[in-house]
């Protein structure tokens, strides 16, 4: 068998199209644009780089965007009153606080700071505790869009084994969560789980969010199982080159043997999740305003 290659990149911009299309229809309907505002501390190059790409693509969702940067020394107090600010601000729909923020900060209190009704990456524990409950509230986005990609594969997910490698707040649970509610049948794996390959061999659907490169091989695999691989990571890079390869926790080539669908490392994932951002941000303008959120977001 030779697995599906699930494009994520396609589907990501198929979905940031309609949440354009949309956005402007917003704007008709309320008299202003959606606004997504995104605080970022310090200069970690990584950071700077999604968040100025996260800027880019709110615009091009014709979306107004709201960049505040601060220096690394920022204190508590001061990242704590820009927040407020925010949830104060009828022009913001969305506030996201990059992170990791540097280590003097305490990022559940400034997580916990942001509306709830602004928190578009569905950090806040009320969003999490909306989602553990079944109400409607933002679910984060690197997940969403996962579930996404699967319910486009395979449509009803009733009945099916899923097994999600990883447990963090905002992938791995919220997967997890996401797919009992779809009625998979659904266990979480970890760094403790006991004999992980054939708890992975039982599974019709895999996702893997672990952060280690290629750990996932063939032998781990069911036959016609698909593939979500959250992971992103680099590999040392080969003599001569000045960057490594990206990869994902899923060995792509031998997996696309046994499997019938998997996502690739870049390409799969990775661009979901600024699309589920904007998306987010639009549901939140939409609930802010008091207008009925489109069916097709
Ligand atoms: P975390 O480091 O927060 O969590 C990793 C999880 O993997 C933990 O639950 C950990 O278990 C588990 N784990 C670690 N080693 C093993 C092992 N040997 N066997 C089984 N489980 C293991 O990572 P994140 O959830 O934040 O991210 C996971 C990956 O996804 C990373 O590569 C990250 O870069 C990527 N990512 C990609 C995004 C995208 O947009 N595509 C967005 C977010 C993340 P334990 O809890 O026991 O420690």
């Amino acid at each position: 068998m030779t697995a599906i290659r699930i494009d994520g990149k396609a589907f990501a911009a198929k979905l940031r199209e309609r949440v354009g299309e949309s956005a402007l229809e917003f704007a008709q309907a309320a008299g202003r644009k959606p606004g997504l505002a995104v605080v970022l501390i310090g200069d970690d190059p990584a950071s700077q780089i999604y968040v100025g790409s996260k800027g880019k693509a709110t615009l091009a969702a014709n979306m107004e965007s709201f960049t505040h940067r601060l220096p690394t020394e920022t204190s508590q107090g001061v990242l704590l009153a820009l927040v407020e600010q925010l949830n104060n601000d009828d022009a913001v729909d969305g506030i996201l606080v990059q992170l990791p923020l540097p280590g003097h900060l305490d990022e559940q209190s400034i997580i916990a700071s942001i509306s709830p009704d602004k928190d578009v990456d569905g950090f806040h524990v009320i969003n999490a505790g909306r989602l553990s409950v079944g109400q409607s509230g933002f679910v984060p986005c690197t997940p969403l869009g996962c579930m996404m990609l699967l319910t486009d594969r395979l449509g009803d997910l009733s009945g099916l084994e899923a097994v999600v490698v990883g447990r963090s707040n905002i992938v791995g649970k919220p997967m997890a969560q996401l797919l009992l509610d779809a009625n998979a049948t659904v266990t979480i794996a970890h760094s403790r789980t006991k004999d992980l390959a054939s708890v992975v061999k039982r599974a019709d659907i895999v996702v893997a969010a672990v952060g280690r490169p290629e750990m996932i091989g063939k032998d781990w695999l069911k036959g016609g199982a698909t593939i979500i691989d959250v992971g992103i990571n680099r590999l040392p890079p080969e003599p001569g080159k000045e960057k490594g390869k990206l990869v994902g926790d899923v060995a792509f080539d031998e997996a696309s043997e046994v499997a019938a669908a998997i996502t690739p490392v870049p390409g799969g994932v990775g661009p979901m999740t600024i699309a589920v951002l904007l998306r987010n941000t639009l549901v939140a303008a939409h609930r802010n305003a008091g207008l009925d959120v489109p069916e097709h977001l």
